[in-house]
């Protein structure tokens, strides 16, 4: 981690807290001390359907909302996102619920759309090693959710991270979302070592994403709570109303009921969990 500076932690209390500022009055905040959790569908598919799970999502104490309207598929026959008609539902959920909304940005082309119409740009697995995107994303004052690449090591995702702190936007936010290994029965393997390590090194918040972490709905609330014992300061997570019609992984998508019980769950062990946290890092 040597190449280092900006992300590693000088001291030991040096952590960071960013503040979304969302369409409420008080800002939701990110970092040691809170839990956030972040909740959406893959892709925002439809307007009625998108606005009525946000609703729901906000009543089951989901903070953010998340929901993509530009999607990275591995296949170009795939659903791609509504683009900037999936921005404008974005901000009428953004509006009728109150909570700050995250989207991806797949292409610096769109960073000006993406940036009026979100409360976080996230950088997608695939984009983890696009430099030149994230030099942009350094240039702004917004909040930056940089998801880990595929099949990238610690010291390679700190130094994206690196890219666009050094480049003047110190709201940067780390989300570990499952790695490539050997393994072919879960989809990817979520790295809690790599949770509990940048913790450990970098003052920046984690996230968990268990939802591409494992690629399977009955694994998403035991990993999303290993996640948060091992420091996760949030979890981002896939909800969709009907999994089995999700143009977009359904299969790791929890129903709102399944994501009902987690949400308790997670704000249990925050409530419980956070002193030891403190004290182990
Ligand atoms: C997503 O969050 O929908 C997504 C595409 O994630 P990742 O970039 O981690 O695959
Ligand atoms: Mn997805």
């Amino acid at each position: 981690m040597n190449a280092c500076k900006l992300a590693l932690r000088q001291e030991k209390i040096h952590r960071t807290i960013i503040e979304v500022p969302g369409p409420a009055s008080a800002p939701v905040l990110i970092g040691q001390g809170y839990f956030t959790l972040i909740a959406g569908p893959c892709a925002v598919e439809n307007r009625e359907d998108y606005l009525e799970l946000a609703l729901r999502l906000k009543q089951s104490g989901a903070h953010i909302l998340r929901g993509g309207a530009y999607k990275p598929r591995t296949s170009p026959y795939s659903f791609s996102g509504l683009g900037m008609e999936g921005l404008k539902i974005l901000v009428e959920a953004r509006s009728v619920t109150g909570l700050p909304v995250i989207t991806e940005l797949m292409d610096i082309r769109d960073l000006d759309a993406v940036c009026c119409h979100a409360d976080i740009i996230q950088v997608g697995s695939r984009n983890m090693q696009n430099y030149a995107l994230l030099k942009e994303l350094g240039r702004i004052n917004m909040p930056v959710m940089l998801k880990r690449g595929l099949s990238a090591t610690i010291e390679e995702w700190l130094l994206a991270a690196e890219y666009v702190l050094q480049a003047g936007n110190r709201k940067v936010i780390l989300c570990e979302r499952g790695i490539r290994t050997f393994e072919t029965a879960t989809r990817n393997t979520l790295d809690i070592n790599a949770v509990a390590l940048v913790k450990s090194l970098s003052h920046l918040p984690v996230f968990v994403d268990p939802s591409h972490g494992s690629g399977l709905r009955r694994l998403v609330s035991p990993v999303a709570k290993a996640g948060l014992i091992a420091g996760a300061d949030g979890v981002m997570v896939e909800v969709h109303q009907h999994p089995a019609e999700a143009l977009c992984d359904g299969q790791q998508s929890l129903d709102p009921d399944e994501f009902d019980r987690l949400s308790l769950d997670l704000q249990k062990l925050a409530g419980h969990e956070k002193r030891i946290w403190l004290d182990l890092y």
